[in-house]
């Protein structure tokens, strides 16, 4: 077998594509059902994490193609921590701003927990406030966290039957691993949660109709583990000695075993953007009402 390839860029692209009618609705004036401006999207980057910079520049320009407002607050390093709260407070408070995204990792002596439980969690286009994140398992309306959002409409696109799948997550972090296995669930999966202390993960694996690997170690799961037949989506971004980009998964021989699977780049990353578009307009929409 060999796999079909989950285009990570044409889906962002229809993702955005969709949400322009929603951003002119909005433009309308407030007698006729809009808000009378642009959804607006603020991002924090505190410090000169280089990924970081490059993560945000993306996000701005995407925002910006869909003629949304855009802040971008860069801050030093050496910001402090209430001075950062002061600033979410007054993004909190201003009525341009629907959305606000701190950009982690955060620098030393800054509290992250502290920092992210500050954002309203109606302006928590990220998803990351514990508010969202117990309403996501309670499955209520909520942000969902945009990788594993963006994750659900790429397995969406292979129009496979997902209910009643095994399926594995491989990471447990609060902004992808986690998540993702509520959202799973909530697709009537049977799901298993891997992480560092898994013992027999190759068999944990093999057994899985879908595997998600979240873990940041450049081709840690192996081709020969997968289940022929599985849908393999590869959230890890990785730099090779090369300088290039590889995902968690060792692309070629996974891609003989599965019937569809992502490219690193060019898979998952695109989507979390276009995810972040999608919650910010959602955001917007909100304070319609
Ligand atoms: P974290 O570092 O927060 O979590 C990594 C997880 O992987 C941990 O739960 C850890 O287990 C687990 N892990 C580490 N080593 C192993 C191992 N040998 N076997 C099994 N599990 C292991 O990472 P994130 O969730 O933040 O990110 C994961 C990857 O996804 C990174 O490469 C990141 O760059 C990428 N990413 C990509 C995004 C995108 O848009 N494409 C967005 C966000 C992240 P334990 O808990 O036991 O330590």
């Amino acid at each position: 077998m060999s796999a079909r390839i989950l285009d990570g860029k044409a889906a962002a692209a229809d993702v955005a594509e969709a949400l322009r009618p929603r951003i002119a609705a909005l433009l309308a004036p407030e007698a006729s059902g809009g808000i009378g401006r642009p959804p607006g999207l603020a991002v924090v980057l505190v410090g000169d994490d280089r990924a970081s910079a490059v993560y945000v520049r993306l996000k701005t320009r995407r925002a910006e193609d869909l003629g949304m407002l855009h802040r971008q607050v860069t801050l030093p390093a050496s910001t402090t921590e209430a001075e950062l709260l002061a600033i979410i407070d007054d993004l909190n408070a201003d009525p341009q701003i629907d959305g606000i995204l701190i950009q982690v990792p955060l620098p030393r002596g800054i509290d992250k927990d502290r920092v992210l439980d500050r954002v309203h969690p109606r302006k928590d286009v990220d998803g990351f406030h514990p508010v969202n994140t117990g309403r996501l398992w309670q499955r209520r309306p909520t942000f969902i966290p945009c990788t594993p959002a963006g994750v659900v409409e790429l397995l969406k696109r292979t129009g496979v039957a997902l209910g009643g799948k095994d399926a594995v997550v491989i990471g447990r972090s609060n902004i992808v691993g986690k998540p993702m296995v509520a959202l799973l669930e909530q697709l009537d999966c049977t799901v298993t949660l891997a992480h560092s202390r898994t013992v027999d993960l190759a068999g944990v694996v093999g057994r899985a109709d879908i595997v998600i690997a979240a873990v940041g170690v450049l081709e840690m799961v192996k081709g020969d583990w997968i289940k022929p037949g599985a849908i393999v989506i590869d959230v890890g971004v990785n730099k090779r000695d090369d300088g290039r980009l590889g995902g968690d998964v060792e692309f070629n021989g996974a891609a003989k075993r599965a019937s569809w699977i992502t490219p690193v780049p060019g898979g998952v990353g695109p989507m979390t953007i276009a995810m972040l578009m999608a919650n910010t307009v959602r955001a917007a929409e909100q304070a319609r009402t």
